[in-house]
C-alpha cells in the first residue's frame, strides 16, 4: 500500500483529488467503448491514474495503419494481427498491474450493451460512430450512468460530458439527423495525431472530476477544436430538451432498434456481417482450407479468398468480408463459405 501511496502522490498532492479521491478512483469502474486512437489514449490516462476496474471493448484488430496514432500499440501487434482489446489489455497491465482489466472482442448492440454496464460508474467513448454513441447515451440514460463524448476527424475535434439527471444528453446537443454520414470519416478523410490526444485528454479531465465526485466542476458546454488553422469554440450544454426522445421521453430509441446484422465499415473496403451463432475458429481453419489461404491466431482466422476477397472470423459469430464495400457481394461470400 506505501507504494500505492508512492505511486500516486503527484496526483494526490493535487488537492481537488487529494487522498479521498485516490480511493474513489481505485474503486471505480470504467467503460470505454473503442479501442482505436481516442481509445487507447482514454485507457492509458485511466489506468495511470489508478482506476480499480477497466472494461474495454473493441471489435477489430490492429492493422498498420493504425500505428501512427493509437498510442497503445506497436508494430508486434500489427504483425500479429492482435485484436485491439487483447493487444490493448497486454500493454494496460504492463502499465499498471492494480487495474482489473475485462477485455471484450465484440460489437457493442442493443443486445450486449446491458450486460457491458453492469456495475459500470463512468462510460467513456472511444467510438468511431454515431451509431454506437446514440446507443451508449441512451444505455447511460436510461440506467443513470455519466457519459462522456468525444470524436476526432482531420485536425478537427469535439468532446462534451452529460449527466443523466442533470444535463442534456447528446441527442439533445446532436440530433440523429446531425450525426454521421457526411463522408467525413478518419478512413476518407486522415486524422493527425496531435487532436486525438486533444480530445481524449478532455475526456479523461472531466471523468477524472466524476469518477473523485467534484460534479459542480464538472464542464457543462461543448468544446470544439481545429487545430491546424487554431480555432476554438465553446457552446454552453443546451436545456433538456422534454421531446427528446432518449432524456426527455425515455424511449430510448438506440435500446429497442434490432439491429442489422450487415455493417459497412466505412472507407474501409469491409462489410461486416454479424452470424446468429459463435464460430469454432478450429473447426473453421479446417473447413476452410480449401477455399484459400488460411492464416490464425487465437482471437481470429483469416482467409485469402481464391475470388480476391478476404474473410475474418471472430469466435462470436461475426465475420468481415474485407475487398468489397457491395453488402450483397458480401453475403453472397458469407453464404458460399459460413452459410446464412
Ligand atoms: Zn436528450
Amino acid at each position: 500500500m506505501r507504494d500505492e501511496h508512492h505511486r500516486f502522490s503527484r496526483q494526490q498532492l493535487f488537492a481537488p483529488i487529494g487522498e479521498g479521491g485516490q480511493i474513489k478512483l481505485s474503486e471505480a469502474s470504467v467503460l470505454i467503448v473503442g479501442m482505436g486512437a481516442l481509445g487507447t489514449v482514454l485507457a492509458n490516462h485511466m489506468v495511470r491514474a489508478g482506476v480499480g476496474n477497466l472494461r474495454i471493448v473493441d471489435r477489430d484488430f490492429v492493422e498498420w495503419s493504425n500505428l501512427q496514432r493509437q498510442m497503445l500499440y506497436d508494430e508486434e501487434d500489427a504483425r500479429h494481427s492482435l485484436p485491439k482489446a487483447i493487444a490493448a489489455k497486454h500493454k494496460l497491465e504492463r502499465i499498471y498491474s492494480g487495474c482489473r482489466i475485462d477485455a471484450h472482442v465484440s460489437d457493442v448492440t442493443p443486445g450486449n450493451i446491458g450486460e457491458l454496464m453492469d456495475g459500470v460508474t463512468l462510460v467513456l467513448d472511444g467510438t468511431d460512430n454515431f451509431q454506437t454513441r446514440y446507443l451508449l447515451n441512451d444505455a447511460c440514460f436510461q440506467k443513470g450512468i455519466p457519459f462522456v463524448y468525444g470524436g476526432a476527424v482531420s485536425s478537427r475535434g469535439m468532446s462534451a460530458p452529460f449527466l443523466p439527471g442533470d444535463t442534456c444528453c447528446l441527442r439533445c446537443l446532436l440530433p440523429e439527423s446531425a450525426g454521421d454520414g457526411d463522408g467525413q470519416t478518419c478512413d476518407m478523410i486522415g486524422v493527425i495525431s496531435p487532436i486525438i490526444d486533444i480530445v481524449a485528454s478532455f475526456q479523461v479531465v472531466e471523468g477524472l472530476k466524476i469518477l473523485v465526485g467534484d460534479l459542480e466542476r464538472v464542464r457543462r458546454s461543448l468544446l470544439s477544436w481545429e487545430i491546424w488553422d487554431y480555432h476554438t469554440y465553446e457552446m454552453k450544454l443546451p436545456a433538456p430538451r422534454p421531446e427528446c426522445p432518449s432524456c426527455g421521453r425515455r424511449e430510448f430509441p438506440a435500446l429497442q432498434e434490432g439491429g442489422s446484422d450487415v455493417a459497412m465499415m466505412c472507407g474501409r473496403d469491409t462489410v461486416q456481417i454479424q452470424g446468429k451463432r459463435p464460430l469454432d475458429l478450429e473447426l473453421w481453419k479446417l473447413k476452410l482450407q480449401d477455399a484459400g489461404e488460411v492464416s490464425a491466431n487465437p482471437y481470429l482466422l483469416r482467409v485469402q479468398l481464391i475470388e480476391g476477397e478476404r474473410l475474418v472470423l471472430f469466435p462470436d459469430g461475426r465475420v468481415l468480408v474485407q475487398g468489397t464495400e457491395d453488402p450483397i457481394r458480401a453475403k453472397t461470400l458469407y453464404a458460399r463459405y459460413i452459410g446464412m
